[in-house]
C-alpha cells in the first residue's frame, strides 16, 4: 500500500495544474495506461525516493451534470480525504474566500487529516502577502502559497508532505503472506453484491477472521479455502449497508475505486436484469487501470426468462467490455447458488495469469516471429524497429519494448502487440501494460 495524497477543491483553482505540475517535479509518474480512460484519477508518484499515489479529485468527474454523479465538491472532497493520508486543499488566491471553499474546509476539519492549504496562483512572489491573510479565516492552518503554473513553492511542499508518510518498514508490514490472495466484490447498488458475499462464504462457515482494512471504516473479511486464504476487501460496507451513503451509486463507486486499489482481484457484479451499464463500464476501467485482473460476473441470471433478454445482456457486455475482451464473464445467480462456487477458481486463474513471468527468451522468440510476419509502422522515413523486449513487473505483467521511435507506437499498434502477446502467453483474466522506451 503506497501512501495516498488527495488534491481537492472546488473546480478553476488549479488541481490539474497542480498535480501536473507534481508529476514534472517527480519524474517518476507512471502514464502507461494512457488511453484507457479519459478520467483518469490517480497518479502514481515519487518524491525523495518515497512512492505515492496522488488522488486528483477532478478526474472523479460527472458523467452528465444531471445524473446522480453531480456530487457537491465538497462530498467528493470526502470520499478522496478518507483513502488519504495527507490532503491538498487548493483554493484561488486571485478570487479569495468563496462559500464552496468554506463548505470543503469544515469537512476536512471533520476529516482530521493533515491539510495543507494552498493559495494558488500567486504568480508573483513578491505581492503574495496581501492575499494570504484573508484564507486564515478558513480555519485549516497556514495558508502556502503557491503557483501551480510556474512550479513557485511545490518542491518544498513535497518535501513536507512526504515527511508526513508513515515509515516504510510500517507499510511493508502489511505486505501479504504469499498465499492470500486480496478480492474486492464490486458493482453498482442493488447488483447483489451482498448477497453474492454471503453466499460465496456462507455455505461452509469458511470466515478466518475480521481485519481491520487500510481506511478508518473498512473491514475485511478472511476466508480460507483448502489452503488459500482470500481478503474480501472491504466488506463492511457490504455487509451492514450502514452508511448513508450505501445507496448512492457515487459513493458505491468511490467505495469501489478503494477496494480495487487493495485487490488483486475485482468481482465485478452485474445486475442482468438491467445489463452492462456506462457506469459498469467505467469502474471496469478503473480496475484495468489500476492493474488490477478482473471477472465479470452477470448476476440475477435467474431473472431472465427469455432469450431475448439473455441475448440483450449479452450484446450490452460486448458492447461495454471492450478494453477487457480477455475478462471471465460468468453468469450467476446470487440467490439461488448458480455457478457461485465456480468464482473461486476464476479468481485464482486471473490472479495466477496477473503473476506471470515470461521468459525473456520466450519474449524475444515472440519478438522474432513478429519482426517476420508481422507489421510496423512507417512515418515518412522513420519505420518502428523494435529491439528486444523485456518483463519489467508482475501484477500486472508489465514489458518493456525497446525501439528506435517510441513516438511511432500509436494506440492500435499498442493493441496490436497486445493481441499477439495474448495469443502467445495467455494472460487470461488480467491486464498487462506495454511500455516502449527508446535504446539508448
Ligand atoms: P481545476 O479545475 O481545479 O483542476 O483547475 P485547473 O488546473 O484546470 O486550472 C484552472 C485554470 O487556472 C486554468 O486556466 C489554469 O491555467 C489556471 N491556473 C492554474 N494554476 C495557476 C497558477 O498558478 N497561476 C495562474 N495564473 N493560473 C493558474
Ligand atoms: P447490493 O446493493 O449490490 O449489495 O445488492 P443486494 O445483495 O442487497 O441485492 C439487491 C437485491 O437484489 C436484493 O433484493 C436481493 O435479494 C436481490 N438479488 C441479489 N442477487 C439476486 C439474484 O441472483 N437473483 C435475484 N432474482 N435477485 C437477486
Amino acid at each position: 500500500m503506497k501512501p495516498v495524497v488527495a488534491v481537492v477543491g472546488r473546480p478553476n483553482v488549479g488541481k490539474s495544474t497542480l498535480v501536473n505540475r507534481i508529476a514534472q517535479t517527480s519524474d517518476a509518474i507512471v502514464h502507461e495506461s494512457r488511453g484507457v480512460t479519459r478520467d483518469r484519477s490517480y497518479y502514481d508518484a515519487e518524491w525523495n525516493g518515497r512512492d505515492f499515489t496522488l488522488v486528483d479529485t477532478g478526474g472523479i468527474e460527472p458523467l452528465k451534470s444531471d445524473d446522480v454523479f453531480s456530487v457537491p465538491i465538497r462530498d467528493q472532497a470526502l470520499a478522496a480525504a478518507e483513502e488519504a493520508c495527507a490532503v491538498l486543499f487548493v483554493v484561488d488566491g486571485t478570487t479569495g474566500v468563496t462559500e464552496e471553499d468554506e463548505s470543503v474546509a469544515r469537512m476536512l476539519k471533520r476529516s482530521k487529516k493533515p491539510v495543507f492549504l494552498l493559495v494558488n496562483k500567486l504568480d508573483n512572489p513578491d505581492r503574495e502577502e496581501e492575499r494570504l491573510w484573508e484564507f486564515y479565516s478558513l480555519g485549516v492552518g497556514d495558508p502556502l502559497p503557491i503557483s501551480a503554473l510556474h512550479g513557485h513553492g511545490t518542491g518544498d511542499l513535497l518535501d513536507e508532505v512526504v515527511a508526513l508518510f508513515p515509515d516504510e518498514s510500517e507499510l511493508e508490514d502489511e505486505e501479504k503472506p504469499d498465499n492470500m490472495l486480496s478480492i474486492a466484490i464490486i458493482g453498482r447498488p442493488n447488483a447483489g453484491k451482498s448477497s453474492l458475499f454471503n453466499k460465496m462464504i456462507g455455505s461452509d462457515r469458511s470466515i478466518v477472521s475480521d481485519v481491520a482494512g487500510t481506511t478508518r471504516d473498512a473491514i475485511d473479511t478472511v476466508v480460507e479455502r483448502s489452503g488459500t486464504f482470500y481478503r474480501m476487501v472491504d466488506t463492511a460496507g457490504i455487509r451492514k449497508k450502514s452508511t448513508v451513503y450505501e445507496n448512492i451509486e457515487y459513493y458505491s463507486m468511490v467505495r469501489g475505486l478503494r477496494a480495487i486499489d487493495r485487490a488483486d482481484v475485482a468481482l465485478l457484479v452485474i445486475d442482468s436484469s438491467t445489463g452492462m451499464t456506462e457506469q459498469d463500464q467505467k469502474v471496469a476501467n478503473l480496475a484495468i487501470e489500476r492493474g488490477c485482473a478482473l471477472v465479470i460476473l452477470l448476476n440475477k441470471w435467474d431473472l431472465l426468462t427469455d432469450d431475448n433478454a439473455r441475448e440483450h445482456v449479452m450484446e450490452s457486455v460486448d458492447r461495454r467490455l471492450t478494453l477487457a475482451p480477455w475478462a471471465s464473464v460468468l453468469r450467476i445467480s446470487a440467490l439461488t447458488g448458480r455457478s457461485v462456487e465456480k468464482i473461486w477458481a476464476l479468481a485464482d486463474a486471473a490472479a495466477a495469469s496477473r503473476s506471470t513471468r515470461i521468459t525473456t527468451s520466450a519474449l524475444n522468440k515472440l519478438l522474432t516471429d513478429m519482426r517476420e510476419f508481422g507489421h510496423t509502422v512507417v512515418d515518412g522515413k522513420r519505420r518502428l524497429r523494435m529491439h528486444y523486449v523485456t518483463q519489467t513487473g508482475i501484477e500486472p505483467p508489465t514489458f518493456t519494448f525497446f525501439v528506435n521511435h517510441p513516438d511511432l507506437v500509436s494506440d492500435s499498434y499498442r493493441r496490436y502487440i497486445e493481441n499477439r502477446m495474448r495469443d502467445a502467453f495467455g494472460f487470461k483474466g488480467t491486464p498487462i501494460r506495454l511500455r516502449f522506451r527508446s535504446k539508448e
